[in-house]
């Protein structure tokens, strides 16, 4: 099994209108480092790809990029690069990226050349969450590649913002990092969603769970499904009673705690995600939580009751 640590670049259109909807990320360079299981690196990747849709760089882009139009005028079209990498890679690979979006650019472009998808579920190391675990013990932290190697004090010999030398970058930080429980800290890309309960995605990790669900037309449906308002421990998988009952935390996503007699407190998160056609799919993740956090969630359910009433009797007067 080898890694690969993958960083891509890429433009988008410089006017809303000028955007085409099927591609709103045009990738323009791929860069990839490959890491044995020993997380030695072995091989380097890196090829410039010639844009189709946005000839002109998006002049937010254009000012962070190490290279500029000319530059990309000797890159090759997409599918042919692809083709190239993924035959770089080879088979049995896990896919590392800084942060989550990456992944979902590769196949968008995929998918606008009608190329066959990579496998599903598609699990990955987001390499920029496990360092902010790893690093401040707060997942949402989302440091800037140029952060995380001052902190570890790489030697920083090659531009930033060329995706050959952010992938190097990447792939040394990642050697730096504890490797005891990387096992656990898998996610898995919501691009392609599961379209049926056969596909539906459930992964247990040693401190929380997560489901990926079907699509719904809508998400009152979405919520009555035992499937997703049912409460489970993390844990023992048993359900759990509610000591607050689900509510909508912000626009998209709805929160509850529950406890188990055996672990404790448990907080129950819903994302809803947007699918083709209009239709949701579910992301729902439980946890275990502390009293601390448990009293922060209750006031937060109160403030928001507050609200509410307030507005009710603003309109009545
Ligand atoms: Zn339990």
């Amino acid at each position: 099994m080898n890694y690969i640590v993958m960083d891509l670049e890429w433009n988008q259109s410089t006017s809303a209108l000028g955007e085409n909807p099927r591609l709103p990320f045009e990738i323009i360079e791929i860069g990839a480092t490959k890491l044995d299981q020993k997380f030695n690196i072995t091989d380097q990747f890196g090829a410039i790809i010639k844009p189709r849709v946005y000839r002109r760089l998006q002049p937010k882009i254009k000012e962070i990029l190490a290279y500029d139009e000319t530059y990309l005028k000797t890159g090759r079209p997409f599918d042919v690069v692809y083709r190239e990498f993924k035959k770089w890679c080879g088979e049995d690979i896990v896919f590392c990226t800084w942060g989550p979006l990456d992944l979902t650019y590769l196949q968008q472009n995929m998918d606008f050349y009608y190329m066959k998808q990579l496998s599903f579920p598609l699990k990955f190391y987001n390499l920029q969450e496990i360092y902010a675990i790893q690093k401040y013990d707060d997942r949402k932290q989302t440091p800037s590649l140029e952060k995380a190697v001052s902190e570890l004090e790489i030697e920083i010999n090659a531009p930033f913002h060329c995706a050959k030398n952010d992938a190097y970058y990447t792939a040394m930080i990642f050697q730096k990092m504890d490797h005891k429980r990387l096992a656990d800290m898998y996610s898995i890309d919501y691009y392609h969603y599961p379209t049926c309960a056969e596909e539906e995605i459930f992964s247990q990790h040693q401190n929380y769970c997560e489901f990926i669900s079907r699509t719904y037309e809508t998400r009152k449906e979405a919520l009555e499904d035992k499937n997703i308002n049912l409460l489970r421990c993390n844990k023992c998988n048993k359900k759990l009673s509610k000591k607050i009952k689900w509510f909508s935390n912000n626009s998209n996503t709805q929160i509850c705690v529950g406890r188990c007699w055996n672990h404790g407190l448990v907080c129950g998160k819903i994302r809803f995600k947007p699918a083709r056609d209009g239709e949701i799919f579910v992301v729902k993740t439980t946890e275990n939580i502390d009293k601390k956090e448990y009293l922060r969630i209750q006031s937060r359910q109160n403030d928001l009751r507050m609200k509410r009433r307030e507005k009710r009797i603003h309109r009545k007067h």
